[in-house]
């Protein structure tokens, strides 16, 4: 087993396994050190696992919507622990394929928790390992708030290890996790209570999304709490728990899921060893090119504090693997026109400049071009879920800077706008788009 490398990064992630697997396709030599799971937060505790029981959620619509379609079915109950069994077989699958792939392209393993001991040498399990690159890709960990008995609550890797559907539960936050977890949850039948600090949820997206989720979650029965930064949380005699938010309790609970954001696994790094600089929370800043302040040291993906998607990080590291060993000097992630996707139900899809974001930089050359309509899908259903878009375009020549859509099939819609804003398109090129029809994603080049 070698213990001197071109290229090692730090955890085996969507970050650290995409800047090693491009690193050898370069004809480098490329270790990955992980501690826990092939795969990180992604495929064990993220993307894969939530969207797993978002489709179970998406079914738990369809099955409701049936009778309108004239079906008659009879619905027995759902098994929660069934679906999370068949979830976890299909998430060692992924595992078991990423050992083979380290395999297959020659990136040696290292089992255990790495630590810097200078610049080109890491400890791992009292092993020494060095190399010319060391990339930084330890992710990120859930937080919890720091309340009292804020230990009786849970987060979202507590979330995928529930064996029992918990019938009354309290979400706080108001991000990504807190909005997709609640409504899953709530979908699957729970009864939920997203508990909301501010008045709205997910900060930053334009408001009309922000808008529509918050009135679409509560149609749907979802009990939204605002203005309720939580002080304190409790355990009754009768074993259920309790949130005490100012003002404000909420009590019953079987249990309550911290969703408040993400901090850096950077702490346990020995970085001073190595001289790498940290902000205040733990993150690692890097500059456009994913270099940290230490030559040969790089970070990317969640550790590195911005944008916390697995496209980034893989992207990111691909990119510089191409810089240090494909002979693109040049070769970096651009962190902007990054589309992503809320599984909200129904889910958003967002890519660019809000409108106020806009505004806020380009005053009255902003052009908004918006609508709202119920899909056909629903134009027999019962419970409705509505549809929003909105194009935001700057300039005479209206390039679109900002797409923002809520509603069925929004999480499919946007990968191929995407490409076309991403190229600069304007909303001339939209409208020269022949639509696809009958569908929701035609209105958006036909929007007058
Ligand atoms: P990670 O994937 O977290 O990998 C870091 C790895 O480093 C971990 O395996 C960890 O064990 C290891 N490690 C840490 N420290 C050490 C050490 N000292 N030694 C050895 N190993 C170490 N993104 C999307 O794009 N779409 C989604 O739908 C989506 N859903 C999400 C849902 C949830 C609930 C969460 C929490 C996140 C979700 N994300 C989603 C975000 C996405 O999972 C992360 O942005 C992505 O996994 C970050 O990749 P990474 O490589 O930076 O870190
Ligand atoms: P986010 O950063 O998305 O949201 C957390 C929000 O919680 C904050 O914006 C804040 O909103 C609120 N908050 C913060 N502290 C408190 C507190 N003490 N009490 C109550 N509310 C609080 O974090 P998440 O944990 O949801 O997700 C982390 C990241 O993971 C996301 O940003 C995203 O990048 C990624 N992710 C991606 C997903 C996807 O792609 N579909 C799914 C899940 C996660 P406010 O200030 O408005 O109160």
């Amino acid at each position: 087993m070698s213990r001197h490398f071109d290229l090692i990064a730090i955890g085996a992630g969507s970050g650290g396994l995409s800047v090693a697997q491009r690193a050898v396709t370069h004809g480098a030599t490329a270790a990955v050190v992980e501690r826990g799971e092939l795969g990180g937060t992604c495929v064990n505790t993220g993307c894969v696992p939530k969207k797993v029981m978002w489709y179970g959620a998406v079914l738990a619509g369809a099955l409701r919507d049936a009778a309108d379609y004239g079906f008659s079915l009879e619905r027995r109950g759902f098994d929660w622990r069934q679906l999370v069994e068949r979830r976890n077989a299909y998430i060692e699958g992924i595992r078991s394929w990423y050992c083979n792939y380290l395999a297959d392209n020659k990136i040696q393993e290292i089992r255990g928790s790495a630590r810097f001991l200078d610049r080109h040498t890491l400890e791992v399990d009292g092993k020494r390992y060095s190399a010319e690159h060391i990339v930084i890709a330890s992710g990120s960990r859930p937080l919890v708030p720091d309340v009292p008995g804020a230990e009786l609550g849970i987060t979202s890797d507590g979330f995928f290890t529930l064996g029992e559907q918990p019938g009354e539960v309290a979400v706080v936050g108001a991000g990504y996790t807190a909005v997709e977890l609640a409504g899953l949850l709530n979908a699957l039948g729970s009864r939920v209570t997203l508990v909301l600090r501010k008045r709205q949820l997910l900060r930053g997206f334009d408001t009309m999304l922000r808008e529509a989720l918050m009135e679409e979650m509560q149609q749907s029965g979802v009990n939204i709490i605002t203005n309720s930064p939580v002080a304190a949380v409790v355990r009754g005699a009768d074993g259920k728990l309790a949130l005490n938010c100012g003002g404000v309790t909420c009590s019953g609970l079987d249990r309550i899921i911290w969703a408040i954001g993400r901090l850096p696994n950077s702490g346990d790094l020995d970085l001073e060893a190595a001289g790498v600089e940290t902000d205040r929370y733990g993150f690692i800043p890097t500059d456009p090119f994913q270099n940290t302040n230490v030559p040969g040291i790089y970070a990317v993906g969640d550790v590195t504090g911005r944008v916390q998607l697995t496209p980034v990080a893989i992207a990111a590291g691909r990119r510089l693997a191409d810089r240090l060993f494909g002979g693109d000097p040049e070769s970096r992630l651009e962190y902007r026109d990054i589309p992503t996707v809320v599984f909200s139900h129904p889910p958003v899809a967002t890519i660019g400049l809000s409108e106020d974001r806009a505004r806020e930089l380009h005053g009255d050359a902003v052009k908004v071009y918006q609508t709202r309509f119920t899909a056909m899908y629903h134009s027999l259903t019962t419970h409705r879920h509505t549809t929003a878009m909105k194009l935001v375009c700057i300039g005479a020549e209206e390039r679109i800077v900002g797409c923002h859509i809520i509603g069925l099939g929004a999480d499919e819609m946007l990968q191929g706008f995407a490409v076309a804003i991403g190229m600069g398109a304007t909303k001339a090129d939209f409208d020269n788009t022949i639509a696809i029809h009958p569908t929701s994603s035609e209105e958006l080049v036909t929007m007058r």
